[in-house]
């Protein structure tokens, strides 16, 4: 059987992450890696995790299995955390939360429970959108179409086209959305904007469906949820894929979950059989530890205090970082987009070719498409990059 099997090309992340380790030069810069790093280049366990851990370690009395639905503390305070705990959708029971194995987990899970909503939907992302959103979607058997999201120009969003694209839209499509922080660009919707999409969605019978890995990491907690919460209060139906990854450091833990806001208690009740159905037939259960990590946080004080400091200094080293990149490439043209952008990530807008003399010659590693990660520049780092972007530009 495996005879006629050909081995696949290399993931070009993969790829470029191994180049750069075997890359003997002392002064390298990763830019390319997808996770957050500290000042000292490092993604360490928080404290708030870290303490979590122990207290769970010296607790915990069995490794029985949880069910497809994970913890239900953990899903109680997941949508307390994605909508704010007095959200009318929580008071109305429209609410129904279910633990994932990570971001990816929640957004393969709510493709395969759309597809038992109905066998050939159609679900839009932008373009761009994160590499892994259509093998996660497009590989459940949704329909995968585009629409224009980033004006490659001046690297923020074009909502009119992104809007006057969606008019083209069948009432039952599903529109996929960045929460906050739109991985690769960086560039976010607005207020405003969030709301114009919100009636448009409304009037064409669309259902939105908000991919959120990165809460906190953007403006802040609150601020970043601002999509999801309007959403969810105005309509009657809208899924959300939700990541503990990033802001919990959990990456490897595996741990998510996929919020469903339905019409009303009823029918929430129906759906999440149908997704806990599916989830039996995929994977049975989530992995327990991650999320018993993060429940005890939320559920604790003194942790959630803690964990809410040390997220707030990583949101704060990345905005510090956007400003200051933006202010060092000042003399090399308009930069000024990374300074209003959010996240860890966002493009340099050059060409693959100049991405190229920066790691060959510069010893700086991105991504072909020339989306960095903020968070891998450091005080050090940071003015080396920005010379050596300033002398590819100047040729
Ligand atoms: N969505 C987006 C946009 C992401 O960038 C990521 C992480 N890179 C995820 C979802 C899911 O991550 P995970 O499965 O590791 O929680």
């Amino acid at each position: 059987m495996f005879e006629q099997l050909k081995t696949l090309p290399q993931d070009p992340i993969l790829g470029l992450m191994k180049t750069f380790r075997e890359d003997p030069r002392t002064d390298k810069v990763d830019l390319g890696v997808g996770v957050y790093r500290d000042e000292a280049g490092a993604t360490p366990i928080m404290a708030a995790v870290a303490t979590a851990q122990e207290r769970l370690l010296a607790t915990e009395t069995t490794k029985a299995y949880i069910g497809p639905a994970g913890a239900e503390g953990f899903n109680r305070l997941i949508g307390q955390l994605l909508l704010g705990g007095n959200h009318p959708a929580l008071k109305d029971g429209r609410v129904n939360v279910v633990q994932t194995p990570g971001g990816c987990g929640a957004l393969r899970m709510a493709a395969e429970f759309l597809k038992l909503c109905k066998a050939d939907t159609t679900v839009w992302v932008s373009t761009p959108t994160w590499a892994n959103h259509i093998p996660l979607l497009g590989g459940a058997g949704l329909s995968i179409r585009e629409y224009p999201y980033l004006d490659k120009a001046t690297l923020s969003v074009d909502f009119d086209a992104m809007m006057a694209c969606l008019e083209q839209a069948d009432a039952g499509d599903v529109v996929l959305l960045h929460g906050c922080c739109h991985n690769p660009s960086g560039a976010d919707l607005d207020a405003d904007q969030w709301s114009a999409i919100t009636d448009l969605v409304e009037r064409k019978g669309l259902l939105p469906f908000i991919d959120i890995a990165y809460q906190g990491l953007g403006e802040g907690l609150d601020q970043d949820a601002l999509g999801v919460r309007l959403m969810a209060e105005r309509l009657p139906e809208v899924i959300v894929a939700s990541s503990c990854s990033k802001n919990f450091g959990l990456y490897r833990e595996r741990t998510g979950a996929l919020m469903l806001i339905s019409a009303n208690a009823q029918q929430g009740l129906a759906a999440t059989s149908q997704l806990l159905s599916a989830i039996r037939s995929h994977y049975s259960m989530p992995p327990s530890h991650g999320a018993a990590v993060v429940e005890m946080i939320l559920d604790t004080p003194e942790l959630m205090q803690q964990w809410q400091q040390e997220l707030g200094a990583m949101c704060s080293r990345i905005l510090e970082l956007r400003a200051a990149l933006s202010q060092a490439l000042a003399p090399a043209g308009d930069f000024s987009f990374i300074e209003r952008q959010r996240g860890m990530f966002s493009f340099l807008g050059i060409s693959p070719q100049q991405v190229q003399i920066l790691r060959e010659e510069f010893g700086i590693y991105m991504l072909d498409s020339s989306r960095i990660n903020i968070a891998g520049l450091s005080a050090t780092t940071l003015p080396q990059v920005a010379t050596a972007l300033q002398e590819v530009l100047g040729r």
